[in-house]
């Protein structure tokens, strides 16, 4: 276990480093960049190991998993983000146990996810998931041209008719890719859709920007990221697959 938090928490030192690099290479504040430490597909041994290093923003992608973890850590300061594709019909473990829901994908989930924070009076920071770069197996609204982010913008419009889904900005996971300069152009057009979004409806504050994970964070930092989301390269490989 002590190995375990040491290694954890020298991966995050290093990470913290290559974070605030690349926010000097752009004359970005060095404290304007959260790291998301991703437990997704991981023991909750290597969870617990990651709140002891001192992790305190934990991503998972699969709402059943994450229950078992959350009820484990009960009581320690971190903060859930969901960041997988959420079908509507586990809105509620999201809605009961999330800080916040970085994939938005639809406005169904937004509807449904609206509802059950309604009976329970409370708010929930959503992001929504975009797809900039017209892969068709990725998930997140398409806004790869201007017909699709026209579409986009009415669905933008509907959600934030939603009293209780608090937006405060996009997340987008780009095609795999070993050269994070390949990736650079879709963290690039993210962030030119937030400017837009940010003009077209400045009564929401767009301020985050979830983009980068292991492969390409510097980059995304780079490119005006607020969050990164980091699984491997803080807790090592995912040692086991859920659907
Ligand atoms: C798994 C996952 C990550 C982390 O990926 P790593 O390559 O392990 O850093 C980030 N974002 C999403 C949406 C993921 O599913």
């Amino acid at each position: 276990m002590e190995d375990r938090v040491e290694l954890i928490r020298a991966n995050m030192a290093k990470a913290q480093a290559q974070i605030e690099a690349a926010c000097s290479r752009v004359n970005r504040p060095v404290n304007g960049v959260r790291l998301v430490v991703v437990t997704k597909s991981q023991p909750i041994e290597t969870v617990r190991a990651a709140v002891r290093a001192g992790a305190t923003l934990l991503g998972e992608n699969y709402p059943e998993e994450s229950l078992a973890k959350i009820e484990d850590l009960r009581g320690e300061a971190v903060e859930w983000h969901m960041i997988g594709h959420l079908q509507s019909r586990k809105a509620k473990i999201v809605t009961d146990h999330f800080a916040m829901l970085q994939s938005l994908d639809s406005l169904s989930l937004a509807e449904k996810l609206e509802r059950r924070l309604a009976e329970t009076g409370k708010k929930l920071p959503v992001l929504l998931e975009v797809n900039v770069s017209g892969e068709e197996s990725k998930f997140g609204l398409p806004c790869w041209d201007a017909d699709n982010q026209a579409v986009f913008f009415l669905t933008v419009e509907d959600i934030l008719r939603l009293p209780h889904l608090e937006m405060r900005g996009l997340m987008t996971m780009p095609p795999l890719d070993e050269d994070p300069e390949h990736v650079r152009p879709f963290f690039r057009r993210v962030k030119q859709l937030q400017m837009k979004l940010q003009d077209r409806y400045p009564q929401c504050r767009w301020d985050e920007l979830s983009m980068g994970t292991s492969m390409d964070y510097a980059v995304a930092v780079e490119e005006g990221a607020t969050l990164v989301r980091l699984g491997t390269a803080i807790v090592g490989p995912r040692i086991y697959k859920t659907p």
